[in-house]
């Protein structure tokens, strides 16, 4: 059989024309999305750009105005969270805090009656599923790091056993190291489980790490569904872009088959647009790890002449900020290709046009 997150499978959810009115306000607008089974998606985007509003109807705590959602064929607009093979994992975890962790954990078990020994049995081979030790079961659970309660709180959302897991910013208030240490166990988890996640954070960065694919949204609605490499190799927009990382944007007019810059100076050559437009005006994006500094004699389909007036250190790489007129540009480099120290910070800059986009808007 295919791998149940094959493009062919069944969609678990589906949104058709989905939409959230808040008094004359839409929250969420027009949203089209497939959920394949077995996916780690995420949705992005800016605060007030609707992920909680999406994700409040797909777990059933709010109803569309509009359009429907759909579970394995069968429509959910109105259907209450508890009666939906969906759980979601909070950003502020919600346990009990003066219980111990294996019975936070088992608390679904008890509610459905289920005994003691049973209880205990399963969380238990829950805690090892998100590696808690054994030793844990009877630990108070606000005993624990802020790491060790997220693995209760995922642990507590699969005993119930639940098809979706929905994650609201669960990593958001956890300091960087352990977030990264907890993105990558996330991802384990989720190709361990075979389940479907769905989970909402700002963070791009965060997305890219853990999702199959990536949904962006921007004022209600959802202006790009795609995988990471898809959102960060071919953006639809500017936003897009600029969400995705820090970009350079030029934005050029068109003469016959020339293009010349708006707020720099030159003749330009630029890649055909990949929806096939055709534009009279555009936008180039360029990542400042596709621009270089070019030696006399170096090829590049384009370059500006600038001079660097800020360098920063990112660790292994190194930013320049190039000011070309008026416009800054950002050329990023690794250290082994870093300018010398003593080398003139008047410079030029290159890039080739494959190596950007042209976007319209
Ligand atoms: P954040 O990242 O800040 O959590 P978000 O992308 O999750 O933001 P939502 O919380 O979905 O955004 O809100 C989207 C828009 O809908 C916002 O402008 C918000 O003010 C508005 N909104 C959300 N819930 C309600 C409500 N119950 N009544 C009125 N307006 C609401």
């Amino acid at each position: 059989a295919p791998p149940a997150h094959a493009a062919t499978a069944l969609p678990i959810l589906q949104l058709v024309g989905v939409r959230k009115m808040f008094g004359g306000f839409a929250a969420v607008e027009g949203i089209d999305l497939d959920v394949r089974e077995g996916e780690f998606l995420t949705i992005v985007g800016p605060s007030g750009s609707g992920k909680t509003t999406l994700l409040r109807m797909l777990a059933g705590m709010d109803q569309p105005s509009e359009g429907n959602i759909t579970l394995r064929g069968e429509l959910i607009n109105d259907m209450p969270p508890n009666r939906r093979p969906t759980c979601l994992v909070f950003q502020s975890l919600a346990l009990f805090p003066h219980k111990s962790v294996g019975e936070n954990i088992a608390f679904a078990l008890k509610v459905k009656g289920v005994d003691a020994a049973t209880r205990k049995k399963r969380a238990l081979e829950l805690m090892r599923v998100v590696r808690l030790p054994d030793n844990y079961h009877d630990k108070n659970v606000m005993k624990c790091s802020g790491g060790e309660r997220q693995r209760v709180a995922l642990a507590r959302a699969f005993a119930y056993d639940p098809d979706v897991l929905f994650f609201d910013e669960p990593l958001s208030a956890l300091d960087y190291k352990l977030k990264k240490a907890l993105e990558k166990e996330l991802k384990d988890l989720h190709r361990e489980t075979g389940k479907t996640f769905i989970y909402i954070t700002h963070s791009l960065e965060e997305a890219m790490v853990m999702s199959d694919r990536i949904g962006v949204m921007r004022a209600g609605k959802l202006v790009q569904v795609g995988t990471p490499e898809e959102i960060y190799g071919a953006p639809v927009d500017r936003f897009v872009s600029e969400f995705v990382g820090e970009v350079n944007t030029l934005k050029m007019t068109r003469a016959g088959a020339e293009w010349h810059g708006v707020d720099v100076p030159g003749t330009f050559t630029l890649a055909p647009p990949k929806d096939g437009a055709a534009l009279d005006e555009a936008f180039v994006v360029i990542r400042p790890e596709y621009m270089r500094f070019l030696a006399p004699g170096d090829r590049a389909d384009n370059r500006l002449s600038g001079a660097v007036y800020n360098e920063y250190s990112l660790g292994s790489r190194i930013q320049y900020q190039v000011r070309v007129g008026e416009k800054v540009m950002l050329v990023e480099l690794s250290r082994a290709h870093a300018l010398a120290p003593g080398a003139s910070r008047e410079v030029t800059i290159g890039w080739d046009a494959a190596d950007a986009f042209t976007l319209g808007s």
